[in-house]
């Protein structure tokens, strides 16, 4: 009857480790939970090609030219682009 009780015993604590393991892999396979807080997904900033300033896309103003866009911390950095840009398309 003692060697039934510490089976058991053993068979709980083997099961705890290995969900103890089976959740930490998952939280891997997820990407949070990780230890020491959620892990933030890194913002990926866009380069202002008039004053090089590395903008937020969700912040900047945007200006889609020949299929590309470009992206600019203000208003008066799209304008200079944007000349620059017909100045560039008058000279040929
Ligand atoms: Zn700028």
């Amino acid at each position: 009857m003692t060697r039934l009780i510490l089976l058991t015993i053993l068979l709980i604590v083997v099961a705890r480790l290995f969900w103890r393991l089976v959740d930490a892999v998952m939280a891997g396979a997820r990407g949070d939970a990780a230890p020491g807080g959620p892990r933030r997904a890194p913002v990926k900033l866009v380069r202002d090609p008039v004053c090089g300033t590395y903008v937020p896309p969700r912040a900047a103003l945007s200006l889609t030219s020949g299929g590309s866009t470009h992206y600019f911390c203000s208003e008066e950095c799209r304008k200079k682009f944007d000349s620059r840009q017909s100045a560039v398309g008058s000279r040929q």
